[in-house]
């Protein structure tokens, strides 16, 4: 199967390798090569070493996100070697610098060699590790993920001798406006993927919990509810996905300790709900302002990105899960996050999370695992996660 290495700048290579088929629109297996740095230190085992013990493999990328690479592969052998007929391509895009913003990598593939990437379906990031809900194995499958834009407010005043305060000082006022964005919750953006993905987690939920889900949707009510009843971890994820958010980020002001600066800066990193956009963000935080706080969009912005479930692909990934798994089902999700797939959709994909590994549900936090220190796999979660891929790709893609 021919393959190509291609890079933009040296270290930073991609490798996309393709499977001829007929002439149905193909299918895009993704996996970002890049990973975050760790301290092996903090590590039982040193993290670049792939170490197998006690039933998982050790090491930084393990679960996010070498795995998609290493069940690709073999996803692609299998189906060189067993001389099946495809309906359409099989595309493997291994990418370089998604945890750094994806300029190298999706993002350069795109727009350098869109023909070698371009597909009807991509399956990368972020989905497929079970959650358990009430005891039920919940398969979210991203279908839409949040925008990003970068806003920089700037507050201004007159400057002066620090002996003498003074209440316009302008880091003041931006320290005022600051704590107004952190301890304010944006409006509700209900859009159909959210109320989607809201609606399925409530069917896995058992009674009362299943009635009080929807509510989360209410502009007055969603608030006090994910303060008070919805567990912290869970009730983040949803709060960030139910509307438009902003973080303050980095800070500058001043040069002088004597001297009360003309102005003071800082920049916030801001996320744009499926459905909203960043001029509303902006709206919404210019709210919060008052007089003597400037806000401006810098840098690109990337719009959120949302896929149709209604799919044979999302269909597909369904019945296997349920297959694979009993009593499992998988639930179009939407993520706070942003992934490689927001540049495979700019060439017309339909891109899911769907990168399957079956995790226990006595075992750790997944979010723990992701960037964080003993980042591991399990390994007979990983090997039913291949088999769910596997079933994947060749129902989806060979001919009947
Ligand atoms: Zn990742």
């Amino acid at each position: 199967m021919p393959g190509e290495v291609l890079a933009g700048v040296d270290g930073r290579s991609n490798v996309v390798a393709r499977l001829a088929g007929g002439g149905e629109p193909p299918l895009l297996l993704n996996a970002h090569l890049d990973v975050v740095p760790a301290d092996a230190a903090r590590w039982t085992h040193p993290p670049f070493a792939a170490v197998v013990a006690d039933g998982a493999v050790w090491g930084r990328g393990a679960i996010d996100m070498k795995h998609m690479a290493a069940m690709s592969m073999v996803v692609l052998r299998l189906l060189a070697s067993s001389g099946a007929s495809l309906r359409r391509d099989v595309v493997f895009a291994g990418v370089a610098d998604e945890e750094d913003g994806c300029a190298q990598g999706s993002a350069w593939l795109v727009a350098e060699h869109p023909d070698m990437v371009r597909a009807g379906y991509a399956l990368g990031e972020v989905g497929g590790f079970p959650v358990y809900v009430a005891g039920r194995p919940v398969y979210p499958v991203q279908v839409a993920a949040k925008g990003v834009c970068r806003i920089r407010a700037t507050a201004t005043g007159p400057s002066g001798h620090g002996s003498m305060p003074r209440r316009d000082n302008a880091v003041v006022t931006l320290a005022r406006f600051l704590a107004r964005v952190g301890r304010t919750r944006l409006p509700l953006h209900r859009s159909p993927e959210v109320e989607r993905f809201v609606a399925a987690l409530a069917a896995a939920l058992p009674q009362p919990a299943r009635g009080v889900m929807p509510l989360l949707l209410h502009p007055r009510l969603s608030g006090p509810l994910l303060d008070t009843v919805v567990p912290a971890p869970t009730a983040r994820m949803l709060d960030a996905i139910l509307r438009n958010t902003a973080t303050p980020t980095m800070l500058r002001a001043g040069s002088r300790i004597n001297v009360i600066p003309g102005a003071a800066h800082a920049e916030l990193d801001g996320r744009v709900a499926v459905g909203s956009s960043a001029a509303q963000l902006l709206a919404e935080l210019q709210a919060l302002a008052g007089r003597g706080v400037t806000l401006e969009l810098v840098g690109d912005g990337r719009a959120p990105t949302a896929a149709t479930p209604d799919t044979e692909l999302f269909a597909t990934v369904a019945a296997v899960v349920a297959e694979h798994h009993p009593g499992a089902v998988a639930v179009p999700s939407v993520i706070p996050g942003f992934t490689d797939a927001h540049y495979w959709s700019r060439l017309g994909a339909t891109c899911y999370g769907f990168t399957p590994v079956r995790l226990p549900p006595d075992g750790p936090p997944f979010a723990e695992l992701f960037h964080g220190d003993d980042e591991r796999i399990p390994v007979d979660g990983f090997a039913a996660g291949l088999r769910m891929l596997a079933d994947t790709v060749f129902r989806f893609c060979v001919a009947p």
